[in-house]
């Protein structure tokens, strides 16, 4: 296997038999980063590249920042499981996966360290560097599975990765004069129905009950986990309200 990466890090191969062909002939649009959630990166490795497993992405990225490619991009890897976004459930079929050691939420949510994050921001340029990915497709796997996964977690760094230009994260405040908003557990009416049509827009999948109902509630959950991090289970307010509209508009 060549690696794609076309950058200037060494990458290494340790190819992976868990993948396919992407379908209906779908390029990459999507990038979705994900955590292992296991104590041993090695053992992490191992698992992703072993045939019982039937899971794997296209890249590992270790604590110390070693990248190494198990899945050409050209191929589909069996990353994203059960995941949907935008109206589309094949999420593995449209995008690129990288695995990013770390023990995650079950080992305490560990910081990512810095040559990790080096590694990964400088793997994310290259990536889109030779996609065509839109900012507002650079996902966790949180947000496409909401609920069922919750990597890469409260501890990943977004707003550094927004800040080399890989995704968006918008800077928000409350427009002066804009009604308050705050939307909890069990909150209905209108407002929790525009929350919910915004959420869709973006992406996620939510039903339009007009109720803040518990899979509302793991959505505003992954919403805030990805773009809001620190808000935990709080209830979706102004803020979040403003945020979601600034994304839909960069992301539209
Ligand atoms: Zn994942």
């Amino acid at each position: 296997m060549t690696p794609d990466y076309t950058g200037n890090l060494e990458i290494e191969c340790c190819p992976s038999p868990n993948h396919g062909e992407r379908r209906s002939g779908r390029q990459v649009d999507m990038l979705l980063l994900h955590y292992t959630g296991m104590d041993s990166s090695d053992g992490a490795l191992s698992w992703l590249c072993n045939p019982v497993s039937e899971v794997s992405a296209h890249y590992f990225v270790f604590e110390d920042g070693r990248i190494v490619q198990m899945v050409p991009e050209a191929k589909r890897a069996w990353h994203a499981g059960k995941s949907y976004w935008a109206g589309d459930p094949d999420i593995n079929s449209c995008s690129i996966g990288i695995e990013i050691a770390n023990p995650g939420h079950a080992g305490g949510s560990p910081d990512y360290p810095e040559p990790q994050m080096a590694a990964v921001i400088d793997l994310c340029q290259d990536i889109l560097s030779r996609h065509q990915i839109p900012p507002c497709r650079v996902l966790g796997h949180s947000d496409v599975a909401p609920g069922r996964k919750q990597d890469p977690g409260e501890t990943f760094d977004w707003a550094r990765l927004a800040a080399a230009d890989i995704g968006i994260l918008p800077e928000t405040s409350a427009e002066p004069g804009v009604a308050s908003v705050k939307l909890g557990r069990g909150d209905t009416g209108p407002a929790v129905r525009e929350m919910q049509e915004k959420l869709v827009k973006f992406g996620y999948r939510v039903g339009i009950t007009g109720e803040v109902d518990t899979p509302t509630e793991t959505v505003v959950r992954a919403f805030h986990m990805h773009y809001r991090q620190g808000m935990g289970d709080k209830p979706f307010d102004t803020l979040s309200m403003a945020l979601l509209d600034r994304l839909m508009v960069l992301g539209g």
